[in-house]
């Protein structure tokens, strides 16, 4: 079968790295059970800083953010590497910005997660990611943005949303830890 991922927040813990870079960088402490409080996709509020102010924190620690050692999600690793030993397909999509493309893909092939030669796409806005979605034909489609997955409903693809505190209004079979791929799997192929 042919599996679709997104990468932050769905398969590494992206926003959370960015929590503790942002405590370092803004000499702050706030602690990391604020951060399980935090409904939105930005992270700035806890740290006092405006919409503004957070969206260039965000632009000024991006680099770091991506390449350093964000933990991917328990289990993600070992389940995709086990999908791709069992002769399953694996598309990376990735809506981080074009010049970080390269080198997110090497980031991504070192953390261990199975990554074959044009099955990584990388560049495209959000409200794109369907275009490349739709040409794969992929079984399954795993994102945690509401607006990615909502242009997605229509399709002929099994979507999963992977849970977070700013999609949990989302209407949608959902994946809240990776160990229960396999019995998604499963489900859908008895259905079959
Ligand atoms: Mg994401």
């Amino acid at each position: 079968m042919r599996f679709g991922f997104d990468i932050d927040d769905t398969l590494i813990n992206l926003r959370q790295h960015a929590f503790h870079i942002y405590n370092r960088k803004l000499k702050q402490d706030v602690p990391i059970d604020v951060f399980d409080t935090i409904e939105t996709l930005e992270i700035h509020e806890p740290f006092g800083l405006s919409k503004k102010e957070g969206n260039q924190m965000w632009i000024d620690s991006m680099e770091e953010i991506y390449f350093t050692d964000c933990p991917a999600y328990p289990d993600a690793i070992e389940v995709l590497q086990e999908l791709d030993r069992e002769g399953h397909e694996i598309f990376y999509i990735t809506a981080r910005p074009a010049e970080h493309c390269e080198e997110t893909k090497k980031w991504v092939e070192k953390a261990g997660f199975p990554v074959q030669e044009g099955r990584f796409f990388c560049g495209m806005k959000d409200e794109q990611k369907i275009h490349t979605i739709k040409d794969l034909n992929l079984d399954f489609y795993f994102d945690d943005k509401p607006n990615v997955l909502n242009t997605l409903t229509e399709e002929p693809v099994q979507l999963y949303v992977r849970h977070q505190n700013y999609n949990k209004h989302l209407d949608m079979p959902r994946l809240t830890n990776w160990s229960e791929l396999k019995n998604i799997i499963e489900k859908h192929s008895n259905k079959k």
